[in-house]
């Protein structure tokens, strides 16, 4: 039997993935645990990335409400400012909006 760490992370707990082989049989586990033949950890993988990028995408656009909730408490100058950021991250929402319509699962057939 080996192992190695390898540069990934476990997409349940993002803990450092040792490959573990004995000859016949190749998993990855985590420090915690969660143990993944090599097609199921593509697979979650996929289901990790495209998670990360909905996060990104509610993140960009609740910028825009949260200016609109924090801006009638500053300088008049700031508001302005400020929604001018919150519009270039609605932009910056749909953008990634479309990297994740587009995202491709891995596939080993
Ligand atoms: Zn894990």
């Amino acid at each position: 039997m080996s192992s190695r760490l390898i540069n990934a992370t476990c997409p349940e707990c993002r803990g450092p993935l040792t490959e573990i082989s004995d000859g016949n049989v190749v998993e990855y586990q985590c420090l915690v645990g969660h143990r993944y033949s090599p097609e199921a950890l593509l697979h979650t993988h996929s289901d990790t990335e495209e998670r990360a990028l909905w996060a990104a995408v509610v993140a960009l656009e609740e910028a825009q409400n949260l200016v609109s909730a924090v801006s009638p408490h500053l300088p008049a100058s700031a508001r302005t400012l400020l929604e001018a950021q919150a519009d270039k991250k609605t932009q910056q929402a749909a953008q990634v909006r479309d990297v994740v319509q587009q995202l491709s699962p891995f596939r080993t057939e």
